[in-house]
């Protein structure tokens, strides 16, 4: 990137004519005098009026020398104004947010601007393309425009490790460079991804929501019927049916709750969080805050929360919504009376036997429903909800996290699920690069674990460090 362009580095040596002219004047004096000398002709008027020739001789030399080899007036005007235009517009491609490539003979990137270098996961060198955007038809585009072909525009999707929506235009730019390639590409991606999402999330929340909405409010309209006709005069059957109605609307409400709060997370699934949060400390409000429910039904708080802060790269809020699903869904669908333990591990890798080395049961099935991008040198905070109820039969586990999924005949205390907790859960932390499993056996519980990742160190401190250190500088 940091090459000079040609038509400008041609234009950097303009003074060496200028000196291989005065040598030459120089050159030739000293011959006229060697002829003078040779030749004997030394009287003091023949040596002055050759002396006289000489030097006029060598003047007008040198005159013509010096307004040959000097620049021309336009190139000094235009020499600053050409770098200055450059360097202008390498200061614009820097900034501008868009991914903007410039592609090479054999498909070799020669530049890239710091949004590219992002997007495309580049590292210091370019490299091939071809082994950043394994995009065939991109790749194709790319190399007809080298051939000087017409430009064109291509739109990709890609579903791993998150969905994304692509639109890539490609352009033929000609060089000022001599040589048989002078043809390079322009491809500027544009991220169309979060469009793309609202688009089917708007679809997918209609459908969605009528659907669901559709059997209580079937429900409630009988009762009214019932209510105004049959049951007019039935003090018993009235009280019976307002609470049913009153359970109805409650379940619309949490259903438009749920659907609102996983298509916001939807919408922003493909933008990793860059705050940070303590995710032992959002247990502890967790529990604090679903403690009236957990008294309802008896049902005791064993807690195993690390006493530092366990630090996560993370929405608060919303990690905050994931435990909460949690240790809602074990409060839930445990008998009264039990015990829902929670557990914040510190420092972990992504293996699930680390962070939870015994098994619930001898038979119990673990399952991976989300599992973080493969990075050996991350490192992740662990939180682990376990109960003692009835447990999940290890055909349904994969089942879990898609949308209204729900397993049948499951008994879930007063209020009836609406199937989308763990589907949200899931959103949540595959936004966050985290990663989600479950372990169950029936007949003696289930545990949910999610770990989201730590912040990476700052290598810019470490490196202060050391270098405080190597210099003998107190750090304090
Ligand atoms: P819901 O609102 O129905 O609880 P979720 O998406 O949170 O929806 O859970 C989906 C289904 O997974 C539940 O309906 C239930 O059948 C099952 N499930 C979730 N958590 C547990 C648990 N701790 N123990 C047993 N079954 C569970």
């Amino acid at each position: 990137m940091a090459n000079e362009h040609p038509s400008v580095r041609a234009r950097t040596a303009p003074d060496r004519p200028r000196r291989r002219d005065i040598v030459i004047t120089a050159l030739l004096g000293l011959m006229v005098l060697l002829v003078l000398l040779i030749g004997g002709v030394l009287e003091p008027g023949a040596w002055l009026a050759a002396s006289l020739a000489f030097s006029a001789l060598a003047f007008i030399y040198f005159l013509t020398a010096v307004t040959r080899g000097a620049p021309r007036p336009s190139a000094q005007i235009t020499r600053p104004v050409v770098s200055s235009e450059l360097e202008s517009a390498n200061a614009m491609l820097e900034k501008i947010a868009v991914p903007v490539l410039l592609i090479g003979p054999g498909g070799r990137i020669e530049r890239a601007n710091p949004a590219a270098r992002a997007f495309l996961a580049l590292g210091a060198e370019g490299g091939l393309l071809s082994t950043s955007l394994r995009q065939p038809r991109v790749l194709e585009a790319v190399s007809a425009a080298l051939r000087g072909e017409r430009g064109t525009v291509v739109e990709y999707a890609s579903l791993a490790p998150i969905e994304s929506h692509v639109r890539a235009f490609v352009e033929p730019l000609r060089m000022p460079v001599a040589g048989p390639m002078p043809w390079r590409a322009m491809l500027v991606l544009a991220d169309e991804t979060s469009s793309k999402r609202a688009e089917r999330m708007r679809a997918d929340f209609l459908a969605n929501a009528s659907h669901e909405l559709r059997t209580p409010l079937a429900s409630l309209s009988g009762f009214i019927d019932t209510l105004r006709g049959p049951a007019r005069d039935d003090e018993e059957a009235r009280d019976r049916f307002l609470t049913i109605m009153r359970e109805q609307t409650d379940r619309m409400r949490r259903l438009i709750d749920d659907l609102l709060s996983l298509s916001r997370v939807e919408m922003n699934e493909h933008l990793p969080p860059s705050g940070e949060a303590d995710l032992a400390a959002i247990a502890r409000d967790v529990v604090d805050s679903l403690r009236p429910m957990a008294d309802a039904r008896a049902i005791t708080f064993e807690l195993s929360l690390p006493d530092a802060p366990a630090r996560i790269t993370g929405d608060r809020d919303q990690v905050y919504e994931v435990v909460e699903n949690l240790v809602e869904n074990a409060i839930k669908y445990s008998p009264e009376g039990a015990i829902v333990a929670i557990e914040a591990l510190d420092n972990c890798t992504r293996d699930i036997a680390e962070h939870a080395p015994e098994r619930l049961a001898p038979q119990s099935a673990r399952l991976l429903l989300a599992g973080p991008p493969f990075d050996p040198r991350q490192r992740y905070g662990v939180l682990r909800v376990r109960d003692n109820g009835a447990g999940i039969d290890r055909r349904y586990l994969p089942r879990l996290s898609e949308r209204f999924y729900r397993v049948d005949g499951q008994k879930s205390g007063p209020t009836a699920g609406t199937g989308l907790g763990l589907a949200i859960v899931k959103h949540i932390i595959t936004r966050h690069r985290g990663g989600f499993s479950v372990e169950s056996a029936t007949g003696t519980g289930s545990a949910f674990s999610v770990f989201l990742p730590k912040p990476v160190p700052d290598a810019d401190a470490a490196a202060r460090v050391l270098a405080d250190t190597a210099s003998g500088v107190d750090a304090g």
